[in-house]
């Protein structure tokens, strides 16, 4: 059972008119579900609770047309049509255990207003500021507009009682929210009473949470998430004006919920900050209020979470990462099992399905985004449907998931790995600068497979058809991996590149296995835009190669703009004195040189270099898949029943969905799987008013 160190999480929590179970606390984030997936985040949020979560938030939820953050996809509160999918989300949080905490927002500035095409609201008459640099203007609010927002806010309040929400937000965050604009000194430059001084800049605040203490009336508790510095010096948030701000309103909430900076630095990869990172600005401005405090920090070690609520930084612990890797961390720590965490990596993958507008998912959690549409839960999978005996050829992330999946199944398992060790890609990456927390993946499930007397592990064995076909194994699994290629092949070039013979041509394989480049001058080529390419780049820079990095993106590891990582990449990219060339693809190599192109016009230029490192794409490593699939006739002799590739060996993507694949594989086996879209959905619901036009009578008017 649980180690008495770790009591102190579990003592209850009083936040206003509700108390919270223990001190685990979901903070709101975004999932990419919203209101396109209700059903599917309702579920999502239901297993958070059911894992031991006290509280549990939804996103950002929008207040008004005039908040309209689309096309990214979040929840929406702007009239009763909204009610049913708001209330099923707080009824299986409820069902899970937990507190309900919805996070009403108008976002001001940061709402493009494209699906509403109402004119955005801000501080001052500023061009929107969005991801995508919309060719949008707001307006600067009149007293009106502000009576307005205030208006629709307790509305929403109002609602969210309604429909069930326990703990109702007022959200001042992340530059994100229209009240941080108000706060702010960056974005407020009115001279009127909601502008100049503090007290001014925190009217606005201040008026919402009274408005919605008022309109809550003890039925729920409120809840200020604001930011306690905007990291931009004097020109923005400070400290000194967050510690005035709690000095005036720190008793108006419930609940402070602290968050630092953009939503880029509260959430910063394990690449760039470590866990806890947000405590030295945290430290100090619980001691302004009497209200709970709560916090992040990307916290899965509960030491940590002790030390937090030890040392009086936080009553609360918040989560947003850690309860999306492993939902059941709070039941973990309870019933003392601690090696079953499955820690955040510090990735952001999850932060992508945000940023690309589709449903959560997660590196170390396959399950995450699919327990409403494929039914699919973090600790609970259905038992085995026959005694089959399973062959996972290859140990990485695809191969552990699925010798760790139908493990639990219950399958007699043997996992055949060829090396010496687990891991596969990531035992390889996860030794490159920044990357070491990515080794949790492997961690967890060597952990897990340990546990499971069904699995048998075997290193150095490398498989070949005849051992597989000789044995006993009824279905063969092969997660055999990808190796990159070595002939330019990539988005740009479909065609291999011309290469002299004498060039010095390495891929990150080989940089993995330990190879340099021959010389000093070395040119890097990325054409595959994730973090790889930057990663080597960084890497060889730090042993002193001079590196240019030529990528046909208009950034470096251009894709990272969805992991929130592209201008951390970019600045240590500029401080490692790599040279980047932008917008341009390499065409040819020689002995001691590379032609690159324009991708514009095509202009052609030449560099020195000694060595190239081509980062493009992948071939899936299938030969045994191939030479299996050849011998197909003798499989019935060996009651061999199915052969399958799964992850990179099918297709080379992401380590998250090699896990993806690896889970799906173990779910799927002996099941079947007939419907043509595998997984349910929700399909928008038709309005019962079947359109508006004039009849044709009235179109124009007699002259
Ligand atoms: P994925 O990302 O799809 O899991 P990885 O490349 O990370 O793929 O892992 C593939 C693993 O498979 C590597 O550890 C590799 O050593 C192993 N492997 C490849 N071929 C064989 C084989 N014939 N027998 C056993 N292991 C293999
Ligand atoms: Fe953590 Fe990565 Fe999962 Fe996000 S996707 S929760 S960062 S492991």
């Amino acid at each position: 059972m649980r180690d008495p160190r770790y009591d102190i999480l579990f003592e209850p929590v009083q936040i206003g008119p509700v108390t919270a179970r223990n001190r685990f606390y979901q903070v709101p984030h975004c999932n990419g579900m919203g209101y396109r997936d209700p059903s599917g985040e309702a579920v999502m949020r239901q297993v958070k609770a059911e894992g031991g979560w006290a509280v549990v938030c939804t996103e950002q939820v929008e207040i008004h047309p005039t908040s309209d953050i689309g096309p990214f996809i979040e929840l929406r509160i702007w009239d009763d049509q909204d009610m049913p999918a708001l209330a099923r989300i707080a009824d299986k949080i409820h069902e899970g255990g937990a507190l309900a905490g919805i996070e009403l927002a108008h976002n001001g500035l940061n709402s493009p207003n494209l699906i509403s095409r109402e004119t955005p609201l801000s501080p001052q008459h500023l061009p929107v500021a969005t991801f995508s640099y919309d060719p949008v203007q707001a307006r600067a609010m009149t007293k009106a507009d502000i009576a307005d927002v205030r208006r629709w806010h307790r509305q929403a309040v109002r609602r969210s009682i309604d429909v069930g929400y326990d703990i109702v937000y007022v959200y001042a965050g992340h530059a994100l929210g229209g009240l941080h604009h108000f706060l702010s000194r960056r974005y407020n430059n009115r001279t009127d009473e909601y502008g100049g001084s503090l007290t001014n800049r925190i009217r606005f605040l201040r008026e919402v949470l009274e408005d919605s203490r008022e309109e809550a009336d003890g039925k729920a508790a409120i809840a200020c998430r604001i930011t306690i510095n905007e990291l931009l010096g004097e020109d923005g948030i400070t400290r000194t004006e967050i510690e005035d701000t709690i000095g005036e309103i720190g008793e108006h909430p419930d609940l402070w919920d602290f968050v630092l900076g953009s939503w880029e630095d509260d959430s910063v990869t394990s690449r760039f900050g470590p866990e806890a990172e947000q405590e030295p600005y945290v430290r100090g401005l619980k001691d302004l209020t009497t209200k709970p405090v709560v916090g992040v920090g990307r916290f899965t070690s509960p030491d940590t979470m002790v030390h937090q609520i030890e040392s009086g930084v936080l009553d609360l612990i918040g989560a947003a990462r850690p309860s999306i890797a492993d939902p059941f961390l709070p039941r973990k720590i309870e019933t003392g099992n601690l090696e079953d965490i499955r820690e955040c990596i510090g990735c952001n993958i999850c932060v992508s399905g945000d940023f690309t507008m589709s449903p959560i998912r997660c590196t170390q959690n396959p399950t995450m985004g699919e327990e409403f549409r494929r039914g699919w839960h973090p600790e609970r999978i259905r038992v085995k449907s026959s005694d089959a005996h399973v062959l996972v050829v290859g140990a990485g992330p695809a191969g552990m998931e699925a010798a760790r999946s139908l493990g639990q199944r219950g399958y007699r398992v043997s996992l055949a790995e060829s090396t010496r060790v687990l891991g596969g890609r990531v035992e390889r990456e996860a030794k490159l600068p920044g990357l070491s927390a990515w080794i949790r993946v492997v961690d967890y499930r060597q952990q897990q497979l340990r546990k499971l007397d069904n699995v048998d592990v075997f290193l150095q064995s490398e498989m070949t058809a005849d051992d597989i076909i000789d044995n006993d194994f009824n279905h063969v699994v092969l997660a055999t991996g990808s190796h990159w290629r070595s002939d330019g092949v990539g988005r740009w070039h479909t065609h291999p590149i011309e290469i002299a013979d004498g060039a010095d041509v390495l891929t990150p394989d080989a940089i993995l296995a330990g190879l340099r480049p021959r010389g000093e001058r070395v040119v890097l080529f990325d054409d595959d835009h994730y973090y790889l390419g930057g990663v080597v780049a960084e890497l060889l820079a730090k042993e002193n190669f001079d590196v240019t990095l030529v990528t046909p993106g208009a950034h470096v590891s251009a894709w990272t703009v969805n992991t929130m990582e592209v201008a951390r990449i970019r600045k240590r990219i500029i401080r490692a004195g790599i040279t980047v060339e932008t917008n341009t693809t390499l065409n040819r190599i020689t002995a001691d040189s590379v032609d690159t192109g324009c991708v514009f016009t095509g202009d052609e230029r030449t560099f020195s270099a000694d060595s190239v490192v081509l980062v493009t794409s992948r071939l899936p490593e299938n030969r045994l898949f191939d030479e299996l699939n050849a011998r197909e006739s003798e499989w019935a002799k060996a009651d061999l029943r199915s052969v399958r590739a799964i992850g990179d060996a099918w297709a080379p993507s992401t380590i998250a969905a090699a896990v993806w694949a690896g889970h799906r594989y173990a779910e799927e086996l002996d099941e079947p799987t007939s419907a043509d879209v595998p997984f349910l959905r929700e399909v928008t619901e038709l309005s019962a008013q079947p359109g508006r036009l004039l009849p044709l009578a009235v179109e124009s008017a007699p002259a």
